[in-house]
């Protein structure tokens, strides 16, 4: 099944409620190539739901050429003629018709397709979510895993330009959520559509998308694919949302020189590495300097900074070492078990080539 994809891109979409008191939507810019699987990552509130009831015509933006597809600005064509397909955390079946029904409900409704092509579509859909065995039953005999292949069928079988999935799968257990997001990626690539996927679980995110959109307060902050917003965030929201253990931050100030620059803090005092202390040229005094746990080290002596081991934690092949460094939590991931007890006193070397180095209004400096 090959739908006719959607390029579908989101304009400067501003989209306030409450007469311009909420702010939902301040400034949303978006390109989403034909067939590309994008996720839409950011905070509960940050604009994630009114941004896909706007591309699905849902809701009115406030400006009037805030959505396209196929080029063509859509953004007050009724969301019938959008040919776009929904699907939200909760499934909202009817409850006295069987999964079949349900599945073809909004083709019998809308479309007046031949019934063989009905069955064909709902078929091929039911062998593509493996859901064949369960046609005939009510969605109260459904798993939540079930209830939300369903529902994603209710969608494939629209044959629409784009599925708009919100949240599909936060109200699903952990192991679940692994499950499906593995699998709605291969559903992806079968259909070959465009899909926008939305999750403010940056795990997922990084899983799940091509390209990860990261949006908070209403603005989309950087949209790149998943190996790049890990190891190049644009700005220090983006750094310190994305990742689990998350960075570890030190407020530092910049001294010396290009050709001798130090990175000072109170628990600090370290030298900036040449072939980035170059590119730090012309940077403010006082930087944040953020560095994922698994870029710092136990070292035998002489490191960067010095602390104690306040805890350790198994995390299934790495352990996460908490360190107290002079009342800064540090946090340190090591591959297998770790070398120390609690209580140790270490030495801590940073992988400053590594590190990211944000200005004071956020922005990554490299
Ligand atoms: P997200 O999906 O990222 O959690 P939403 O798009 O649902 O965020 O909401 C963004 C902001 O807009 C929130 O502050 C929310 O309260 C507000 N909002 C959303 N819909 C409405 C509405 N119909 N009326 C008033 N405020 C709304
Ligand atoms: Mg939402």
């Amino acid at each position: 099944m090959k739908a006719n994809g959607a390029g579908l891109q989101v304009n400067h979409l501003r989209k306030t409620f409450r007469g311009g008191s909420v702010v939902a939507c301040k400034d949303v810019n978006l390109e989403i190539e034909e067939g590309e699987l994008l996720v839409m990552l950011g905070p509960s509130g940050c604009g994630k739901t009114t941004t896909l009831r706007c591309i699905a015509g849902l809701e009115h933006p406030d400006n009037d050429d805030a959505i396209w597809i196929h080029g063509r600005n859509m953004t007050r064509v009724p969301p019938k003629d959008r040919n776009l397909a929904f699907v939200f955390q909760e499934t909202a079946m009817f409850p006295n018709l069987s999964v079949r029904r349900n599945i073809s409900f909004g083709l019998d409704m809308r479309k007046q397709l031949p019934k063989a092509e009905i069955s064909r579509r709902l078929e091929e859909a039911a062998r593509m979510l493996r859901i064949e065995t369960l046609l005939d039953r009510r969605p109260y005999e459904l798993s939540g895993g079930q209830g939300q292949r369903v529902a994603l069928g209710r969608a494939i079988v629209t044959e629409p330009n784009a599925f708009l999935l919100d949240e599909p799968l936060a109200a699903l257990d952990a192991a679940l959520r692994v499950e499906m997001r593995t699998e709605i990626k291969l559903i992806q690539r079968k259909l070959d559509t465009t899909m926008i996927f939305v999750t403010h679980d940056q795990e997922e995110a990084l899983t799940v998308g091509d390209k990860i959109a990261v949006m908070k307060d209403g603005v989309v902050q950087q949209v790149d694919t998943p190996h790049n917003i890990y190891h190049r965030p644009a700005n220090l929201f983006v750094g310190t949302f994305i990742g689990s253990p998350p960075i570890n931050r030190f407020e530092c100030t910049l001294q010396g020189s290009d050709g001798e620059l130090r990175l000072v803090s109170p628990i600090l005092d370290t030298h900036v590495p040449p072939q980035i202390a170059g590119r730090l040229h012309g940077a403010s005094r006082s930087i944040t300097l953020g560095i994922r746990p698994e870029f710092v080290q136990i070292a035998p002596d002489g490191g960067d900074l010095a602390g104690r081991v306040a805890l350790i934690e198994l995390m299934g092949s790495r352990t996460l070492i908490l360190l107290d460094c002079a009342g800064q939590e540090v946090r340190v991931l090591v591959q297998g078990d770790p070398t120390v007890r609690e209580g140790d006193r270490v030495s801590l070397a940073l992988q400053l080539e590594r590190a990211f180095y944000f200005e004071e209004s956020g922005a990554n400096l490299l």
